[in-house]
């Protein structure tokens, strides 16, 4: 099944109270994340939908505190 058809791409979503600034999902994929001045991570704007970028695939896991989560609809 295609997840297009269905409305239930897969989502990013990072969890701000988690993250601790480590970087990691900068480095792998700075086209769709970025840090704030405190260093907290934040999505670039209109990338939520990236999930399916194979850089953005690997950020669950290079995240130390697992604040990046990429959902399956
Ligand atoms: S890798 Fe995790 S802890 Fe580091 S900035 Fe990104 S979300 Fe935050």
């Amino acid at each position: 099944m295609d997840a297009r058809e269905t409305g239930s791409a897969p989502r990013i979503t990072v969890d701000r109270d988690r993250c601790i600034g480590a970087g990691q999902c900068v480095l792998a994929a700075p086209e769709v994340f970025t840090q704030d001045d405190d260093g907290l991570v934040d999505l670039l704007p209109g990338h939520e939908d990236a999930a399916g970028d194979a850089h953005v695939r690997d950020v669950p896991m290079a995240c130390p505190v697992q604040a990046v989560t990429i959902s399956d609809g």
